[in-house]
């Protein structure tokens, strides 16, 4: 191979696992105080879509991942629940835990439910595969709830429904989930079973959570919500129309006056308080905040990034502020 295209190949290949840099742009970041009380709602966001929930009584948990294995061991090695990685984020920033609401059993949804149920006290809620690694990742009994169509799940002050909404496209490890699945396991045994997101209803607010970014265009009908959370990730390469969509199914429909993007971070990276955006190879994550931005300024809604592991207030005022 020639000289030349040697140095292109690897400038090429360089770029392709580099990440953008200065995302999420400062300005876009939710303005951020330190927190004595929580007078409203706090938030925490872990990467992913890994959110805490919590009042001053009460914590509920979206997903709950937090071991990050690298591209390198998602590639050529078996995954199990990083333990220390696990200990050192609950320690810092979780504390007690009612449920967990698990949208799918992927790894980076659900790897780690087992072992932060036992850790935090939750209940794991999810499908019956999210079951399944819940179960393989604890060492002891964890409480387990296979989500019913239509059911609300009461904690304190917090109503938790369930809806059934598509998983991005396309689909990564379709299938069940073996009856032996056990770690460490293989990234393609984390099959992705049926894909939830969730609506948590509380006085102080209500939040709707799309943890895996596509739709059903009525799936979300029932839903009037004040800040809507939605996942960028593996959405960049769909399209104008399907934004379009996207937006109006998960943001303009349910009347939200704040959208918070998860699931931008590259989730392989465990860099805790700061994570960077998914690398080019993977996503074009500035692509879609661009379209979400866009989106956003046409219907007046406001469009914020939370900073990861700061516990943020959001309470309701004229729509809605930090
Ligand atoms: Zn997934």
């Amino acid at each position: 191979m020639a000289p030349l295209s040697v140095a292109l190949l690897f400038l090429g290949g360089g770029f392709l696992f580099s990440h953008p840099k200065n995302f999420p742009p400062p300005e876009d970041y939710l303005a951020y105080h330190e927190i004595v009380e929580c007078a409203g709602l706090c938030v925490t966001y872990f990467g992913a879509s890994t959110i805490l929930i919590s009042d001053d009584k009460n914590s509920i948990l979206i997903d709950g991942f937090f071991s990050r294995p690298s591209w390198f061991e998602l590639a050529f090695d078996k995954i199990s629940p990083n333990e220390d990685r696990i200990k050192e984020t609950l320690a810092c920033c979780v504390g007690a835990v009612d449920a967990i609401f698990v949208s799918h059993p992927h790894h980076d949804h659900a790897m780690d439910v087992g072992s932060v149920a036992e850790k935090t006290g939750a209940a794991v809620i999810g499908s019956k595969y999210v079951g399944s690694v819940a179960k393989a990742g604890a060492n002891s009994e964890v409480k387990f709830i296979e989500i019913a169509a239509e059911r609300f799940y009461h904690y304190g002050l917090f109503t938790v429904s369930a809806i059934e909404t598509p998983h991005s496209a396309p689909v990564a490890y379709p299938g069940e989930i073996s009856a032996t699945f056990s770690f460490p396991a293989d990234v393609s045994e984390f099959k992705q079973d049926i894909n939830y997101s969730f609506f948590v209803e509380h006085p102080a607010l209500r939040i709707l959570i799309v943890p895996s970014a596509n739709y059903q265009p009525g799936a979300l009908r029932h839903v009037s919500a004040d800040v809507s959370m939605i996942s960028l990730a593996g959405i960049s390469t769909r399209g104008a129309e399907f934004f379009d969509g996207y937006w109006a199914e998960a943001v303009r429909g349910r009347g939200s006056g704040l959208v918070i993007p998860i699931h931008w971070d590259d989730f392989t990276q465990f860099n805790s308080p700061s994570l960077q955006p998914l690398p080019y190879f993977a996503d074009f994550i500035i692509t879609s905040h661009v379209r979400i931005r866009s989106l956003a300024r046409k219907d007046g809604v406001d469009l914020k990034y939370l900073r990861p592991f700061h516990r943020h207030v959001l309470i309701k005022k004229e729509g809605v502020a930090e």
